[in-house]
């Protein structure tokens, strides 16, 4: 039998030796809401499942993929029939207690990849408190799948969009449902929408932030800022592009879940 690389597939002692292993808990988190005409409201879902389940296929001696936590943090995307939010202290505390039932079973590594955007800081919160909260015996880290080293690279590459293409159910999200879900794209239903705002309000999902803005953030209600739901060029989406971040995003996963696995620090040492 191949080795599992399902934790809901494992029985406990499978999920005991897997543990034991030092095997890196990767955990999917992601939202459904609104993601313009053209993609399905499960748009960040797909994603962050479908990159991670293929990452950890191809590396079961050093991973684990945990059952994905598919609803979020997104409120202020409400006015947009479809969406579902998780209160932000419930969401940290679910994320928090996933994280630490796998500490209380002996995995002292989490990866939390993350498909959606206002899911990064109270994601960046529950893995803080993993940690502090198991006393440092598990270490949990969160990327978003966009943020992965090799995505970045790839996305300079093979985007066709300028600054701002890439941000929600844009030119990068819709070419990766493409490669992955094709008859569920309405393409000619997409758009290519941008609101003006200042140069160091203006995100860029491959890009980051601006060199000529400060790195300030601010996140306005979504119905002030787009008509669609659409923020980017979802029109510059193709499947080919779609392929080659697809991949980008697997071998990105992969090297991170090493670099986390490889991580060695010395003990804690209280000063006082
Ligand atoms: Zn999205």
């Amino acid at each position: 039998m191949p080795t599992k690389y399902r934790y809901a597939e494992m029985t406990w002692p499978e999920c005991d030796a897997a543990a034991k292993a030092r095997k890196v808990a990767v955990l999917p988190v992601a939202t459904y809401e609104d993601h313009g005409y053209h993609l399905p409201i499960d748009t960040d879902v797909l994603l962050a499942t479908e990159i991670c389940e293929r990452a950890v296929a191809r590396i079961p001696d050093e991973a684990v993929l945990i059952p994905a936590v598919t609803h979020g943090y997104s409120p202020h995307h409400m006015d947009f029939p479809g969406t579902i939010t998780i209160g932000w202290d419930t969401f940290i505390r679910y994320v928090k207690d996933v994280c630490l039932s796998l500490a209380h079973h002996g995995f002292d590594r989490v990866l939390i990849v993350n498909g959606h955007g206002s899911n990064t800081s109270p994601l960046d919160m529950a893995a803080r408190l993993t940690v502090v909260e198991s006393e440092g015996r598990c270490l949990a880290a969160t990327v978003n799948h966009w943020g992965l080293r090799p995505v970045r690279e790839a996305g300079k590459e093979a985007r066709t969009s300028g600054f701002g293409g890439t941000s929600h159910a844009c030119e990068y999200e819709t070419a990766l449902y493409l490669a992955l879900r094709p008859e569920l794209v309405q393409m000619e239903k997409a758009v290519d929408e941008s609101t003006p705002l200042p140069p160091s309000f203006q995100t860029d999902l491959l890009a980051g932030k601006r060199a000529d803005g400060s790195v300030a953030s601010v996140m306005p209600w979504w119905s002030s800022m787009t008509e669609s739901g659409v923020r980017g060029n979802a029109r510059a989406a193709t499947r080919e592009k779609g392929e080659i971040w697809l991949e980008a995003a697997i071998l990105g996963v992969i090297e991170l879940t090493r670099e986390l696995r490889e991580l060695a620090l010395p003990a804690r040492v209280d000063h006082h």
